[in-house]
């Protein structure tokens, strides 16, 4: 079996260093915030050069937090791209703004040009993502964000240590969040997300906004929630922190072999390669319209699959109420073509070329058929 993700197997290879960061823990008795979630936070802010994280509960709530600690006026409209995971546009929502799709462009991040052209005077804020882990078109990104003089928040929740001309995703716009989800490139063992931004007022704003408005006990400036982190997934992530960049190495091993061997493939679109940026491959995604049938043949030969997401945001249930916009052409088709191949650092190469392989054979008796 050629596993889509493997967790067990990057547990047992630091096993000792996990456990040891658990006890920790227990030997402190601090499980909600405390030193280890400090020290996590020091070090992840310093990992991504940003000047402050702050550790919250998931990556769904660093995104409404980061939302609310803009002082956004409610009702604005906020811009989010169609294709990405729903916790991007119901921050938006759960907020109280109006959501605002835009399409996505042949390397699955936002289109500087949608996004430019659903601006109107209501939108006051852009949350980009880095999806996938590949750096979105920063550069004109900032460019429109100044003109219209928009906020700017980096849903980087699959995209740390991902960089973008040198300079690490997170920092380019106001605010930053991420999630720690067991299966993301960074994940906890369990829920667990963080914010970043070098703004001494908006990580202040958070740090009170995650534990009910509060920066000393019982003493509450406004009314905040509760979305603090749990002080044994920092331990475990400040674990794995070390090993991040060359997990992103070793992703990036198995993106060329992918790329290399399915070139000459003309049925699939390999995601564009593009050597300025550091990809951080948390999904190698192909794109073909025999989709299906492949995830099929491939599941029938042992090698799980993912789609990343098979029913694009405008056409899920959830947005019927929204019209759906003729500019957001990509997002609504490619939903029926996307193809998330197995990645990680648990595969060796003589997996991915037997998973190559087996592509190129897929096509080969499509050709006979
Ligand atoms: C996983 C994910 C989130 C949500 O993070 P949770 O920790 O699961 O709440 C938000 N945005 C994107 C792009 C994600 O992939």
């Amino acid at each position: 079996m050629i596993k889509f993700l493997d967790l067990k197997k990057q547990y047992l290879s630091i096993k000792d260093e996990i456990d040891a960061a658990i006890k920790e823990v227990l030997d402190t008795q601090y499980f909600v915030g405390g030193p280890v979630v400090k020290r996590f936070e020091k070090n992840f802010a310093a990992y991504q050069g940003a000047k402050y994280c702050v550790g919250v509960g998931n990556g769904t709530d660093a995104l409404e937090i980061a939302i609310e600690s803009l002082d956004i006026p409610k009702g604005s409209e906020i811009i989010v791209p169609a294709n990405t995971f729903i916790a991007t546009s119901e921050a938006v929502t759960r907020s109280g703004h109006k959501l605002k799709f835009c399409d996505c462009k042949n390397d699955y991040t936002i289109s500087p040009d949608s996004f430019e052209l659903n601006i109107t005077p209501k939108t006051k804020a852009v949350i980009v993502v880095h999806l996938y882990g590949k750096p979105c078109e920063m550069d004109s990104i900032m460019q429109i964000v100044n003109k219209h003089n928009l906020k700017l928040i980096e849903d980087c929740a699959q995209a740390h240590g991902a960089e973008y001309k040198g300079k690490r995703v997170g920092t380019f716009g106001d605010i930053a969040t991420f999630s720690f989800y067991p299966g993301k490139n960074l994940g906890a063992y369990g829920d667990a997300g963080a914010i970043i931004t070098n703004s001494d007022d908006i990580a202040y704003k958070c740090s009170m906004i995650r534990d009910h408005g509060s920066m000393r006990k019982y003493l509450h400036e406004f009314e905040g929630r509760n979305s603090r982190l749990d002080a044994i997934q920092a331990a475990i992530l400040d674990a794995k922190l070390k090993y991040l960049d060359e997990w992103i190495n070793d992703r990036n091993r198995v993106a060329s072999l992918y790329q290399n061997e399915l070139k000459n493939i003309l049925e699939i679109v390999l995601p564009p390669a593009d050597n300025t940026q550091r990809h951080s491959y948390h999904l190698f995604v192909i794109r073909t319209t025999k989709r299906d049938a492949l995830a099929e043949y491939l599941n029938n030969n042992d090698v799980q699959t993912g789609m990343h997401y098979p029913i694009a945001l405008p056409n899920q249930p959830a947005y019927s109420y929204m019209e759906l916009n003729d500019s957001i052409k990509n997002a609504v088709q490619w939903d029926k073509e996307l193809l998330s191949l197995p990645m990680g650092e648990h595969l060796y190469d003589s997996e991915v070329k037997k998973v190559c392989n087996l592509i190129k054979e897929f096509f080969e008796n499509q050709e006979q058929n």
